[in-house]
């Protein structure tokens, strides 16, 4: 959390809820654009890491949305590289997950992002079902959502056969920490009145 953030009482604007919810200000920025010269996924992005924190400062309505129904804030990977390299320590990774939640809340969830919530929904639930990931249940749980049955389907029997792929999942002796955490995160969201994503409906934006 930079030094100069401070939480608003009564958060109006993306920027205030941004700074509520994260205690990053996006106004510590001053747009020296290191974070986009560094960021892998930049040149795939529909707005620059850097202009995305420029849309909030401006903290226009119009603007707002346009963030929330970017797909850059699908496309970032939360690799921290922006946030190494700032020299205001802004915290870009944070405001961007934030972000995701807000544009799930609001049914503004770019249409090209549906796969990766589907990937992470279904990440999550192997997570939440076996204390770990299985890998097997994630790709079938993901194509299963996302109806891409075919896709790399020739190469599972090798994985299989050189043993990289488990059918069934392993067991492992903190299972039943892992479901507390998911436990109490559900049940800090609910205090906040946030939802859990869902990918089913994120994908009818
Ligand atoms: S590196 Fe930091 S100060 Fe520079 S544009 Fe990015 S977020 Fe803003
Ligand atoms: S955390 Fe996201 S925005 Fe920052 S450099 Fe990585 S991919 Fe880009």
């Amino acid at each position: 959390m930079s030094a100069s953030a401070q939480h608003p009482t009564h958060p109006e604007t993306l920027s205030e809820h941004v700074q509520d919810a994260t205690g990053e200000s996006v106004f510590n920025c001053y747009q020296c654009g290191k974070c986009t010269a560094g960021c892998p996924l930049a040149a795939e992005m529909d707005f620059a890491p850097n202009q995305i924190l420029r849309l909030l400062q401006l903290g226009l309505p119009g603007m707002e949305e346009e963030v929330l129904k970017s797909l850059s804030i699908w496309l970032c990977l939360t690799c921290e590289t922006c946030a190494a390299r700032c020299p205001q320590e802004v915290e870009l990774p944070k405001i961007m997950d934030y972000l995701r939640q807000q544009s799930l809340k609001r049914g503004l969830v770019h249409p090209k992002a549906r796969d990766i919530l589907a990937f992470h929904q279904a990440f999550l639930d192997s997570i939440r079902k076996n204390g770990r990931l299985h890998e097997v249940g994630l790709i079938s749980a993901y194509k299963l959502r996302t109806f891409h049955l075919l896709q790399d389907v020739l190469v599972a029997p090798k994985l299989l056969a050189r043993g990289k792929l488990s059918l069934l999942p392993h067991g492992i002796a903190g299972k039943a920490d892992v479901a507390r955490i998911f436990a109490k995160c559900a049940a800090a969201d609910a205090e906040a009145g946030r939802h859990e994503p869902q990918t089913d409906k994120a994908e009818q934006p």
